[in-house]
């Protein structure tokens, strides 16, 4: 007796396609070296594997707490954030009432709203990939959402959208969710608002930065709020491994995330500006650590073009408004080098 809510649902797609070169899932390049992964594999061995992991991830909690300059009770972790978008969803309002977020965006948005059975109140972006705050308005007039999730920057576009337009959605009465996984290329962060205001939550997560493997999500929320969404959360949500590691990394090799993530800035804007060259290409501004870009060719076609020359990007063109749109990754120097030589060559290739 499967739900009709879950029959309708598609399996989540994540890409597992090979290649030499992989700029699809918007990871860090970061290469820890030896020494530190000698490191890693010292701290690991020692985890008595047989026993159950804090449920609390007090230690891990204590260092988040003093990067983020929040109180631990401010902060609730999750398998991912993907696993708090799920707690929220699950939270916030009745489930009678809708969930508002703009299109495109990311997929656990939506994913989360159909498995609930939530109405969702879906509104196309601008042309200029911000939010349309007229139709957004309208929208919510007519469907009374509840919840409105903000990605922020907002992947795939990789702006972040105009603040008070966000402001002005919250304004309407609807519980904002401003999710920052990128904020550590964006630098801007609604975290006042979230440890203030009781309508507005931040999520951050370790995955774009360097710790994609660790599955680690940080709700940042008033004690109140927190306290509540906490009471919801898988007794060991967090594994004895990533406390362990994802501590270790954050307390003595921070300094290297740092240096990739600069890294990862400087290259954004030197593949901006070549890209930006490119006869025909069409390139949207980026705060986060990918670039979307539009050629004059179908997105398929110039998508396996780069494939056959060993090099993987997000192929988003089915998305509203992304149509011939594909999305990039920012990687190391010569990732990007590859890359651009692999586009020159496709684009050469079909003409
Ligand atoms: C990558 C990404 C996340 C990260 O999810 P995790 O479950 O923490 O890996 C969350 N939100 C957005 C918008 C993302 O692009």
């Amino acid at each position: 007796m499967i739900s009709d809510r879950i029959k309708k649902l598609s399996p989540y797609k994540t890409e597992t396609t090979q290649a030499r070169i992989r700029l699809s899932s918007n990871e860090l390049p970061l290469r820890l070296p030896e020494d530190v992964r000698l490191r890693i594999s010292q701290e690991v061995s020692k985890i008595p594997i047989n026993k159950y992991p804090d449920p609390n991830a007090s230690a891990l909690k204590e260092v988040l707490s003093e990067h983020l300059r929040v109180k631990e009770e401010n902060i609730v972790l999750g398998n991912g954030s993907d696993e708090l978008i799920y707690y929220l969803n699950m939270a916030i309002g009745e489930l009678s009432r809708g969930v508002f977020y703009p299109i495109p965006t990311f997929p656990m948005y939506e994913v989360s709203s159909r498995i609930l059975g939530r109405q969702r109140v879906e509104v196309p972006l601008d042309h200029n990939m911000d939010i349309d705050l007229n139709a957004s308005l309208l929208a919510i007039k007519t469907h009374s959402p509840v919840l409105a999730f903000i990605s922020y920057p907002n992947n795939p576009t990789g702006r972040c959208f105009t603040r008070s337009k966000i402001e002005s959605i919250r304004q309407e009465g609807l519980f904002t969710v401003i999710d920052e996984a990128y904020f550590h290329f964006s630098k801007k962060t609604f975290l006042e608002d979230a440890v203030s205001r009781e309508d507005t939550v931040v999520l951050r997560t370790l995955s774009k930065i360097g710790m994609a493997g660790l599955r680690v999500g940080i709700l940042i929320a008033k004690e109140e709020i927190a306290y509540e969404i906490n009471k919801m959360r898988l007794p060991f949500n967090i594994t004895y491994p990533s406390q362990v590691i994802a501590r270790l990394i954050l307390t003595e090799f921070y300094t290297l995330i740092e240096e990739c993530i600069n890294t990862v800035i400087k290259e954004r804007d030197r593949l901006f500006r070549e890209l930006s060259q490119m006869e025909g290409m069409e390139v949207f501004p980026s705060d986060a650590n990918f670039i979307l870009f539009r050629s004059n060719f179908p997105a398929e076609k110039l998508y396996k073009a780069l494939l056959d020359r060993g090099v993987l990007v997000r192929n988003v063109s089915y998305l509203p408004r992304l149509e011939r749109c594909l999305r990039v990754s920012v990687g190391l120097p010569e990732e990007n080098d590859a890359f651009l030589e692999a586009l020159e060559d496709s684009l050469k290739s079909f003409t």
